[in-house]
């Protein structure tokens, strides 16, 4: 057998019906490059070009469509130039991102000040970087900790999975902390899930009407103190109360 390699060979481009050489591969009299040149360079680099962009527009759709499964509906479009909108919020929740010291944010105020508008619009942009973002709320959590041993086994099903996306997920957003009832199944999940992200250090960015000191008449007492200090551990607190 040898192997050699011509001159030039002849070819015409499948998509373009021009004639261009290419640099035959022959093995024998066989020519193995001929079936690799099907279309000319300009033809070839185009499609290249055209496939990269289908797949650039395939992976931008299916992080969209993460998004319209994960965030309320009515958080997709927020208008920051809306007067009601808190832009000053904004700006330091966009400029916030998490450090080793402090990988956890937490907005604490009144409901009427965009911190779920804006916690939206960071989990968004998180997402479509390319960051795999779970979106829950605390009553979304406490349901799931009273499914997930439930004998519906597709709703105990579908707790366990978001439970473990809770635990796992790059980035946690937790809507309206405080709303939930502070059952012991909620607590030991909680906890569960705030343990495990401080420890591998997996940022939780967290809303709350009230500051996290105020749970402290709400939670029983052996979780009490380790939910609250997990809560402000490592924090940046954003507290728009007034002072
Ligand atoms: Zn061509």
């Amino acid at each position: 057998m040898t192997t050699a390699t011509a001159t030039f060979a002849n070819a015409t481009c499948r998509s373009c019906g021009q004639v261009f050489t290419y640099e035959p591969i022959l093995v024998g009299h066989v020519d193995l490059a001929k079936s690799i040149h099907k279309t000319c360079h300009g033809c070839t680099t185009k499609a290249a070009i055209y496939e990269k962009l289908r797949r650039d527009q395939a992976r931008a759709d299916k992080i969209e469509a993460e998004i319209q499964a994960s965030i309320p509906p009515d958080l997709f479009a927020t208008d920051i130039r809306h007067p009601g909108f808190n832009s000053a919020l904004w700006e330091a929740v966009s400029l916030w991102s998490p450090t080793p010291s402090e990988f956890w944010l937490g907005i604490v105020g009144a409901a009427d000040k965009s911190k779920t508008r804006c916690m939206a619009m960071l989990a968004m942009r998180s997402m479509r970087d390319g960051i795999r973002s779970t979106w829950t709320t605390a009553n979304r959590l406490k349901d799931a900790s009273d499914d997930r041993k439930s004998r519906e086994r597709g709703l105990a099903a579908n707790a366990r999975e978001h439970i473990q996306e809770c635990l796992t997920s790059p980035w946690l957003f937790i809507d309206d902390l405080g709303k939930n009832e502070w059952s012991p199944a909620f607590e030991a999940l909680f906890f569960q899930i705030l343990d495990h992200r401080k420890n591998h250090r997996l940022p939780i960015v967290y809303s709350s009407n009230a500051h996290p000191d105020e749970f402290s008449q709400l939670i029983s007492g052996f979780n009490r103190w380790p939910i609250i200090g997990r809560l402000l551990d490592r924090t940046t607190l954003f507290d728009l109360r007034p002072q």
